[in-house]
């Protein structure tokens, strides 16, 4: 034992000298600097490659898993959707852009944009988001999907980076086609909806097609917020819908109808109606208020998994997740009742999670993205 702790105390010591040494180097030596640098810089760039890329499977990244209320552990709503090596981002909340930059997420590749609605915690980065993409090698405008009033919310975020795009195009183009204008704007594409809904009582339209892959706009209810959209992607004989926000909605569990995963909104209502009863209770009666209000156009959890049943969905993954869950114990109270609705197939999103759903029909692949 003895024997043991003497070994012991002295690869404890020649490592402390070791990182003693290495310490001292890195601050004396440029040239320990620069390496220890690149060395650093090579691995963050080198995230890249982390993105699981099975060419016939379809993927889903959660971008931004939280609700507008803030919170340092999540971003706000966003969802990508990969197949095939195209990348579609749906909704661009606030602190997503930096997400899939940290994840180096091949920001030029983004092929389009789909928004379910205009809250702000649903498009406030479509401005970073473009710009990201343009100044890293896009060379032709974004297309950003939506209901009717996209063209506003588009031309608003092309007139605030009027400056922006000027200023880079004139200091980084010099002659060498880099950051071309034509590559700089957004372009809006309105997803207009059927006057009559379908014998399920479905308004749904086709929003995309291409190389494989459908994308379907499903009328939501998230009012009185019009137009709201869910977005349903097809390839290959897989599926994921997408809710945005909304409340139990009868024709949205047809639409979502035999899809391998559900990707729901929801929120507690018992614990947002706590915090409300504590805002009040110091005085902040306007935030209380305003708390209490959202029940009436959000999901609740168990309502949630009662749709994905409904649809037979294979898998339900909560996102727009409210209130944050800030610590894993408060997992507990927030999926209260869930269990009883659907005792399998249920999983509480985090930001950089990634479900793979493979071409062969079996199990979704969990990944979880670092940056
Ligand atoms: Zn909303
Ligand atoms: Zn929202």
């Amino acid at each position: 034992v003895r024997r043991g702790f003497k070994v012991m105390m002295t690869v404890l010591a020649v490592a402390g000298l070791l990182v003693g040494a290495g310490a001292i180097a890195f601050v004396v030596s440029p040239n320990v600097q620069d390496k220890g640098f690149a060395y650093a810089a090579r691995t963050q760039l080198g995230r890249q490659g982390q993105m699981p890329d099975d060419a016939d499977a379809l993927h889903v990244l959660l971008c931004g898993t939280s609700s507008p209320m803030p919170t340092r552990v999540a971003a706000k709503a966003c969802t990508m959707v990969s197949a095939g090596g195209m990348l579609f981002l749906v909704d661009v909340g606030p602190e997503s852009s930096e997400n899939l930059a940290l994840w180096r997420i091949p920001s030029p590749k983004i092929q389009g944009v789909f928004l379910t609605h205009f809250h702000s915690d649903h498009i406030g980065e479509l401005g970073e988001i473009n710009m990201q993409g343009w100044a890293q090698g896009r060379r032709t405008a974004l297309p950003v999907y939506g209901g009717p009033g996209i063209e506003q919310v588009v031309g608003g975020f092309n007139m605030a980076y009027a400056a922006d795009r000027r200023y880079r195009h004139a200091h980084h183009d010099r002659g060498r086609g880099l950051l071309p204008l034509e590559g700089a704007e957004m372009r809006a594409q309105t997803i207009a909806m059927p006057a009559q809904p379908d014998s399920r009582g479905v308004r749904s339209t086709i929003a995309y097609r291409g190389n494989g892959l459908t994308v379907t706009a499903i009328e939501t209810n998230h009012r009185p917020v019009q137009p709201a959209y869910s977005y349903r992607f097809d390839y290959k004989g897989r599926s994921v819908l997408i809710t945005g926000d909304t409340v139990y909605h009868k024709p949205l569990a047809s639409a979502a109808k035999g899809v391998d995963l559900l990707v729901s909104e929801a929120q507690s209502y018992t614990m947002q109606d706590i915090i409300a009863a504590e805002a009040e209770a110091v005085g902040q009666s306007t935030l209380g208020r305003v708390l209490r209000d959202t029940r009436d156009y959000h999901i609740n959890p168990v309502d949630a998994a009662r749709m994905a049943n409904e649809a037979g969905a294979r898998m339900l993954l909560y996102t727009h997740v409210a209130p944050a869950l800030v610590n894993p114990l408060l997992k507990a109270p927030w999926l209260r009742g869930v269990e009883a609705v659907r005792p399998k197939g249920v999983q509480i999103g985090e930001d950089g999670l990634v479900a793979t759903i493979p071409s062969d029909g079996g199990k979704i692949r969990w990944t979880r993205l670092k940056g």
